[in-house]
């Protein structure tokens, strides 16, 4: 199985195209952050101290030696793509470091917390997920734009309705 750019789980949770659209826009950085990530857990795991990653302004990564804590820095709405993404995170390091970790999530505005566990379940869900993102990059061209509440912030959004007039 094809391991993808965490944004790309991302932002297929909200968009096929936009996924289908940045996957083919950045494909040839498209494991970096992937390798970036497992080298920061390699090093942390020696140290006490914290380390970050940014993911896209969105999922900001924070590493506490062996520990991943993602906060989510807009609403809960991002919730689900939020939680796929670290669930993410976790069964790649546990499938290709040997580490195996929780995740928290954390909705500060909300003050809501929650603990991400990698159950067999959803190991199961990240594999089909990614065998879909897999199927749907394949393809020659990317979906139909499908207009929501999504698209006025995408990065996509004068390719996508050039001809709308809007
Ligand atoms: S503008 Fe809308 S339809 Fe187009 S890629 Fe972005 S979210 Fe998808």
């Amino acid at each position: 199985m094809k391991y993808v750019n965490p944004y790309i789980i991302q932002a297929y949770l909200t968009c096929p195209r936009e996924a289908w659209l940045e996957y083919h826009s950045i494909s040839s950085y498209q494991d970096q952050s992937l390798l970036i990530l497992g080298r920061l857990i390699h090093e942390t795991s020696y140290k006490r101290d914290k380390k970050e990653v940014l993911v896209d302004n969105l999922l900001k990564v924070d590493i506490v030696r062996d520990e991943l804590v993602a906060e989510v820095k807009k609403s809960s709405r991002h919730k689900k793509a939020a939680y796929m993404q670290l669930a993410y995170y976790l069964y790649y390091l546990k499938h290709e470091k040997g580490i195996t970790t929780k995740g928290l999530l954390l909705f500060p505005k909300e003050r809501k917390r929650e603990e991400v566990v990698l159950t067999e379940e959803l190991e199961k869900e990240i594999e089909k997920l990614l065998g879909d993102i897999e199927n749907l990059v394949q393809k020659e061209s990317p979906p139909l734009p499908r207009k929501t509440r999504y698209c006025k912030k995408c990065a996509f959004y004068e390719f996508c309705y050039a001809d709308d007039g809007e």
